[in-house]
This record gives C-alpha cells, sequence and structure tokens, in this order.
C-alpha cells in the first residue's frame, strides 16, 4: 500500500509541478482573478461599512450658544426637567464655570486638544484614537503589509482595513474628548473648536479622511490646521502602460485607484485653515518614470495654505522644483553611512 503511494506520488508529482508553473506562465489570468476577487470582495467590504455623511437637512436644533438670557433662565428654572429638555441653562451655580473665559479655555484646550488623533474607520462610523507619542513625529511608522500603521496606538486592522480590537474588551474609540463635550451645552459651545484648531488629525486611509471631511459640519472641517496622513500606494498607480498589461479591470479599486487620490487632494486643497500637512508615501520600489510620479504628485501641488508641507516618500528619483512642498526622499546609501534609517525624517 505505502509503495503504491509512493509510486503514484513519483508519477503524479512532476505533473502536478509542470501544471502550477504553467498556469503562472501563461496564464496569468487565473491569478489575477484570485488577486481581483479579493480586491473587489474588500472594495464591497468597505463601501457597506462607509459612515452615512451628514444629513442636507439642517440640525432640529443647535448644539452650541447662544444661551438665553438671563430672565428666561430664573423663568425656566422653575420647568419641570421634561419641559427643560432641549433648553439652555446659565450654569451659575457651577465652580468650574464660575473660573474667569480664559481659563476655561485653557482646561479646554489641555482635555480636548494639543494632541494627535488617529482616525480609524469603523463599521458605519469614524472613531479617533489619541496617539500615545509625545508628539506626531515621535509616533513610530509600520507597514502592516497592507498599508502603514502605528502599531502602538492604531491597533489592529481587518482585511479591509476596518479598526478590529482584539482584545475582546470593548474599547473606547472618541480620543476621551467626548464626555467633557457631552457634560454641557456651554462646555460643548467653549470647547468644541479648540478639538478642531489644536489637534493633528492622523489618517492612514484615504477614505477615512473623505469620511471626515463629509461628516463633519462644514464650518468645523475647515477649522482643522494639522494633517497628517500616511498611504501606501498601489501598483501601479498613474501607470498606463502597465495598467493595460494587466488584466484585472478596473486596475485598481478604490481607494486604491488614482480617482481616490485626486478627490483626496481636492478635500485638502479646500481645507482654508491649514498651517501644516506631512504626508508619508510608500510605494515598493517607486515610479517607473519621472512622468508618472509627476502625474501622481500633480493633485498636491493645487494644496498652497498650509505655511509647512512636507511630502515623505520611500523611494529615489529627481529632485522637485517649483511645487508647494517640500519633497523628502530616503537618505542614499553611503550618503549618511552612520545611520541606518532609511526615511529622512
Ligand atoms: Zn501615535
Amino acid at each position: 500500500m505505502r509503495a503504491s503511494s509512493i509510486a503514484l506520488s513519483v508519477v503524479c508529482g512532476p505533473i502536478v509541478c509542470f501544471y502550477v508553473a504553467f498556469a503562472a506562465c501563461f496564464c496569468p489570468a487565473r491569478l489575477h482573478r484570485h488577486t481581483e476577487s479579493e480586491e473587489k470582495k474588500r472594495f464591497e467590504r468597505r463601501q457597506k461599512m462607509a459612515p452615512k455623511p451628514l444629513p442636507i437637512r439642517p440640525l432640529e436644533r443647535s448644539l452650541t450658544l447662544p444661551m438665553p438670557s438671563p430672565v428666561i433662565d430664573e423663568k425656566m428654572a422653575v420647568l419641570s426637567p421634561e419641559s427643560r429638555r432641549g433648553k439652555s441653562l446659565h450654569q451659575t451655580q457651577s465652580r468650574l464655570m464660575r473660573l474667569p473665559l480664559e481659563l476655561r479655555e485653557m482646561i479646554w484646550k489641555a482635555v480636548v486638544g494639543d494632541s494627535t488623533m488617529h482616525m480609524i474607520l469603523k463599521e458605519n462610523k469614524l472613531g479617533h484614537l489619541r496617539c500615545k507619542a509625545p508628539s506626531a513625529i515621535e509616533c513610530p511608522l509600520g507597514f502592516n503589509g497592507r498599508t502603514f500603521s502605528r502599531e502602538c496606538c492604531w491597533g489592529n486592522v481587518d482585511s479591509a482595513n476596518i479598526w478590529a480590537p482584539t482584545s475582546g474588551i470593548k474599547e473606547p474609540t472618541d480620543g476621551d474628548i467626548v464626555p467633557l463635550l457631552r457634560s454641557c451645552r456651554q462646555i460643548y459651545s467653549e470647547a468644541v473648536n479648540f478639538l478642531y484648531t489644536t489637534n493633528t488629525f492622523s489618517f492612514s486611509d484615504l477614505d477615512c479622511l473623505r469620511y471626515f471631511s463629509m461628516t463633519l459640519l462644514p464650518h468645523r472641517f475647515s477649522l482643522v490646521q494639522s494633517l497628517d496622513l500616511e498611504w501606501c500606494m498601489a501598483w501601479p498607480i498613474y501607470d498606463p502602460v502597465a495598467q493595460q498589461l494587466l488584466l484585472n479591470n478596473p486596475a485598481l479599486y478604490p481607494p486604491n485607484d488614482e480617482a481616490t487620490w485626486e478627490e483626496t487632494w481636492r478635500i485638502i486643497a479646500s481645507m482654508s485653515n491649514l498651517k501644516f500637512i506631512r504626508a508619508s508615501l510608500l510605494y515598493f520600489d517607486g515610479f517607473r518614470d519621472p512622468t508618472c510620479e509627476e502625474k501622481m504628485l500633480a493633485p498636491l501641488r493645487k494644496v498652497t495654505a498650509p505655511s509647512k508641507f512636507e511630502v515623505h516618500v520611500s523611494w529615489h528619483g529627481e529632485e522637485i522644483r517649483g511645487a508647494p512642498f517640500q519633497l523628502i526622499r530616503p537618505v542614499e546609501r553611503g550618503e549618511d553611512s552612520s545611520d541606518d534609517e532609511d526615511w529622512d525624517v
């Protein structure tokens, strides 16, 4: 029995090997179709998990002030809790609220601002995790096989880049800011702008930035001043020759396609209060020729608001002149032999 099995393996082994080699070399479509279906599945799952944009109709009531006059306040104080629902009261009995506005603002800024918020995609909504590093620059970059990740801060994601905590505990993804903002309408009104003006918003997914712009009120979104974007570019973006050779159609699914890339930078270009952008881009071997790279960089040239705009890329190439950003390429081997770090940060 054993001898017959060995004989069968000896006869069939080379045939199987030959078939696999033949399929890989002469029928690449088989391989591509498999990859394509994975990409398609990932894309469909992301579509299903997309957060809903804000409704076009105005909110039933504003979350921010104005507060009523003190006279109305006195009248409302005698009303039942049900009658007072949705109405604002002056917080004259609160010792915190009796502090001067300047001091209160320092407290709000310390609680909701001055941090880096890593934005994550969750099921039908966005979340944000406060960076654990002392500053965005010190937050360690990593590559998890699909995209950049900051393992110490971002946690785990599934194959569709949807946040998937493995700890089993329901981890909060509100950056510890929601309880304060929800505690009082006056606090919300005084503190909410610090959330957008003093934090760095950090993204590792282009769709996440797009959803962020769609799920915020436009006047709040435009307050953002500091942006950090990491993105792993998918081959063969901006390479029409290579795309024609591929049998997949489309060659790239969103968010890896050119349309999503260009839309992302259109959104960033519309952010009039931006003061700082750091974009970190990874593309394994770089671009086939400088024309492809120039096409990829063209949408970034329309972003002119920030006073500091850095683009770190993982590949070598020519110097870029006349751009609103500073393109930082990896240090050439031998240029700085004392440092093994590939990124010139
Ligand atoms: Zn971090």
